[in-house]
């Protein structure tokens, strides 16, 4: 997607500092983080919102879960305890139109969600 900013992460077109990559996923940091960890895991395929997942996202999706846990135990904040959040659409609070889940730790957090 031309006008996508993480597909231009994905591309290397936008560079960021990865802590994480491989042929179908990124892990990078936030640029404006919302506690002491903050890092965005995104799959390398442009997917707009979670209304736009199909089948064949499953592995890729299922699989940012065991790259968010191995990001959370290498940063410290696995013991403590850790969020992996996706906001879909504009009520949630979307502003990137590429699917990513939000891992964010480091500190306590209420619920529910603001
Ligand atoms: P959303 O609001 O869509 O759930 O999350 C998008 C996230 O992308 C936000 O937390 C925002 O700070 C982050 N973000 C936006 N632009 C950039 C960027 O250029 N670099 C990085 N590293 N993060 C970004
Ligand atoms: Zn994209």
């Amino acid at each position: 997607m031309a006008d996508c900013l993480f597909c231009k992460i994905v591309s290397g077109e936008v560079q960021v500092d990865a802590v994480y990559r491989d042929d179908a996923l990124v892990a990078f940091k936030d640029i404006n983080p919302q506690a002491p960890v903050h890092l965005l895991i995104i799959p390398c395929k442009h997917i707009s919102t979670v209304l736009d997942v199909d089948p064949t996202d499953h592995e890729v999706l299922g699989r940012a879960f065991t790259v968010g846990k191995e990001l959370a135990k290498q940063q410290g904040v696995s013991d403590d305890g850790f969020r992996m959040v996706v906001n879909c659409g504009p009520g949630a609070g979307q502003s990137v139109y590429h699917v990513h889940f939000h891992l964010l730790g480091g500190r306590s957090m209420g619920w529910p969600p603001g």
